[in-house]
């Protein structure tokens, strides 16, 4: 059974996606890691996180692994370094490629094949698994997802202000909306959760029941 996760950054959909397959035994998948993985492959190449052509190049090289709660690129560990602010932006930019969706989509897909899992990202109920039995749209106001994701780089030691973070998300997630393949979008069959001001255990709370209660009328 596939649970999906869809939201802007930074709304806590992580934080609930890792919870709520821990709390249902399920298996988790990061797909916004992906992503991550396949702009530090870019860079890394001294390419452009826009330049299509050059990106649809390096992509046979790249093989990304997902052991849990760690990400490998060619076999190199590269867990903490995907979460640098210019990785972030740059894997809004390669989300944007046509060709790095049809290379990734068919991973996910492979990933979840047969399997009990809760996968995060910003397509996962529209277009990857449509047909999933549960699908979750979570959101917060914008300015909290700013201090989260302000609070979250001050622990990691990368300084940073609030109004740089806000004007981050801010074009992030204009660019995750307005992109042409797969644009972030609300599932019409989703339930919309707003964490704004929510502990994570109520939500995960209000989640794990929404998906036993469809485990047990599908049984
Ligand atoms: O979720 P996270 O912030 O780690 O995702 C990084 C970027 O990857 C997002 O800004 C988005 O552009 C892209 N992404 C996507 N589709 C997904 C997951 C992430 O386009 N399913």
């Amino acid at each position: 059974m596939i649970v999906t996760i869809d939201g802007p950054a930074a709304s806590g959909k992580g934080t609930v996606a890792k919870g709520l397959a821990l709390r249902l035994g399920f298996a988790y998948l990061d797909t916004g890691a992906m992503y991550r993985a396949v702009a530090f492959a870019v860079l890394r190449a001294g390419k452009a996180c826009d330049d299509g052509a050059a990106i649809a190049c390096l992509l046979p090289d790249i093989h990304i692994e997902m052991p849990p709660d760690r990400v490998l690129l060619n076999g190199d560990d590269i867990s903490e370094a995907i979460r640098a602010p210019h990785v972030s932006q740059g894997a809004s930019k390669v989300a944007a490629v046509a060709a790095v969706r049809a290379f990734l989509v068919p991973q996910q897909r492979r990933i979840g094949s047969g399997r009990d899992m809760v996968t995060e990202g910003r397509d996962q109920g529209t277009v990857v698994f449509p047909d999933a039995p549960v699908k979750f749209y979570v959101t917060a106001d914008v300015r909290v997802r700013a201090e989260r994701r302000q609070k979250e780089l001050d622990m990691r030691g990368v300084a940073t202000t609030l109004e740089r973070e806000l004007a981050e998300l801010i074009e992030r997630d204009r660019r995750d909306s307005e992109r042409a393949d797969s644009p972030l979008r609300q599932p019409s069959d989703a339930k919309v959760i707003d964490t704004s001001h929510r502990t994570v255990e109520a939500v995960l709370d209000e989640m794990e029941g929404v998906v036993r209660r469809c485990k047990t009328d599908r049984a």
